[in-house]
């Protein structure tokens, strides 16, 4: 990407931060990258990723910030870019290459009205549920470690700043082609769409279209990345066009959440009074992106047809891509749906048997993680095992009916209940990173108490395994967690 030239993006050293200490570390990202563990302890290490250390480095490989434009709540906002965030350059490990990136590192020429900064809290978040959503198996930058600093950094509080190391093998948003879109440069459109190509779409390149065939690609995986989140509750909080990853991944953790007491229109962002980006909202929104992607990339499509006939006929095969979303989307979560059900094949009917347990879960706004990780303690045989799940429901009747109906559609099931309860179990997760764990780790932070974040981090690394030493992890939320409140700001 660094190789793409200055009209990508601007080359400056980080803004120094006094007295860097490390607040947080992930040897699973640390060895994704092919980093000895063992440089955390080094006393240069916080140095290094507040980005302290880099203007010794020569001009040509200072670190970056690209430029990016995007919709925001549905309204094209313009130039954006890494208002906030320098990559470091790329590392190759295994075959693999990957890009490290700093967020909170300082102002770039893309700053707009911003200091930066990022603050603590919002640092760990992201650090924490990076790690804890691929520990769900979901698609996601990574997170190699959070570098506090006690430098004041003003919200709506004054708060303190810290850096988060972001790891992907790209960083390239939606919005970096619709930046070269808006302002008409189609030579660097074309540039940045063959370094995705060459990098991670290969294949397209023999297509007909190759440039088609990469939004078909990136279709797909928004549809299925979206699928996931659904399943686990995953609610991003900012969908805008510039948050959404070329490559399908999850990108850009600010006020996301996980769903506690389910309710489908829940709005976990404060800042979206109109619920754009609520639970429900998600899967539209992920095609609604997609559709500026396709807009974006519309002077790169077509191009093998006749002059006369290609702006026509461009629209025509973006808008069928387009068409492929809904199919990928929809078998994705039906699938994910069954297996949280414990359902190892499709049958007619399926689909309401689940409808029904979300809408009864809806009317009791019962707990999203707990509801289902319950679910696997019913019997297929009796209501023996009931009690669990039961007591989720304040309907205790309309409960029992699912109940039946679910038990009549498991008689269909080979599997046994300890079979179907191990599959279920590796599915539906015990431990989410719910906003009053982050929060309870974050105010000991503020103490300089990191050891919190440590154990909440290890905990998230084994959503679905039992860990009777932490129970209380997976509980539901306190009477106080109702009232946190989750922003844009951070
Ligand atoms: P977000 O809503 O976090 O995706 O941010 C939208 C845009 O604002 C991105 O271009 C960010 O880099 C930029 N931004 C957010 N916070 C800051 C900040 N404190 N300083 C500078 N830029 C920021
Ligand atoms: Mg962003
Ligand atoms: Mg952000």
């Amino acid at each position: 990407f660094a190789r793409l030239g200055c009209a990508f993006h601007t080359r400056q050293p980080a803004a120094p931060l006094p007295a860097p200490y490390l607040v947080g570390f992930s040897f699973d990202a640390a060895e994704l990258v092919g980093l000895d563990p063992a440089i955390a302890r080094e006393p240069g290490f916080g140095e290094f990723f507040c980005g302290n250390t880099t203007p010794e480095w020569p001009r040509n490989a200072l670190p970056y910030a690209s430029v990016y434009s995007g919709h925001q709540f549905g309204v094209w906002a313009g130039q954006l870019g890494d208002g906030r965030a320098l990559s470091l350059g790329e590392l190759e490990h295994a075959g693999q290459r990957y890009e490290l990136q700093l967020k909170g590192s300082g102002r770039t020429p893309y700053s707009r009205m911003g200091d930066g900064r990022a603050v603590l809290r919002s640092s760990i978040r992201e650090f924490l549920c990076s790690e804890a959503m691929h520990h769900l198996g979901i698609p996601t930058t990574r997170a190699l470690c959070v570098v506090g600093s006690d430098q004041p950094v003003r919200r709506e509080e004054i708060e303190t700043a810290a850096v988060v190391t972001r790891v992907a093998p790209s960083f390239v948003r939606f919005g970096h082609f619709e930046h070269f879109f808006a302002n008409d440069r189609t030579d660097e459109l074309r540039a940045l769409a063959d370094h995705v190509i060459e990098r991670f779409y290969a294949h397209c390149r023999e297509a007909d279209d190759p440039y088609l065939a990469l939004l078909d690609e990136v279709v797909g995986r928004t549809a299925e990345l979206v699928a996931q989140w659904q399943a686990v509750g995953f609610c991003h909080g900012v969908m805008n066009t510039d948050n959404m990853s070329i490559l399908g991944v999850t990108i850009d953790y600010g006020p996301f959440g996980f769903l506690d007491a389910f309710d489908a229109s829940h709005i976990c962002n404060h800042s979206d009074t109109q619920g754009r980006y609520a639970y429900r909202m998600q899967p539209q929104i992920a095609y609604w992106n997609c559709f500026c992607l396709a807009q974006a990339l519309l002077p790169l499509i077509g191009l093998r047809y006749d002059e006369a006939v290609r702006a026509e006929r461009a629209v025509a095969d973006a808008q069928g891509v387009l068409e492929h979303f809904k199919p990928r989307f929809a078998p994705a979560l039906e699938r994910r749906l069954r297996d949280k059900l414990g359902l190892a094949h499709a049958e007619p009917g399926d689909d309401a048997l689940v409808d029904r347990l979300l809408e009864l879960m809806h009317q009791s706004r019962a707990d999203f993680t707990l509801t289902f990780r319950r679910l696997a303690l019913l019997s297929k045989h009796d209501a023996s095992g009931d009690s669990a799940v039961r007591d989720m429901f304040i309907d205790r009747d309309a409960f029992d009916g699912w109940a039946a109906q679910y038990r009549a559609r498991l008689a269909n099931e080979a599997w046994d209940d300890a079979a179907r309860r191990e599959a279920m179990n590796r599915v539906n997760p015990k431990y989410v990173l719910r906003n009053h764990l982050a929060e309870t780790a974050i105010l000991r932070a503020k103490e300089k108490d990191f050891s919190e974040v440590e154990r909440l981090a290890a905990v998230l690394r084994r959503p679905f395994d039992e860990q009777p030493e932490y129970e209380q992890y997976a509980a539901l939320p306190p009477e106080w967690a109702s009232s946190l409140e989750v922003s844009c700001s951070s």
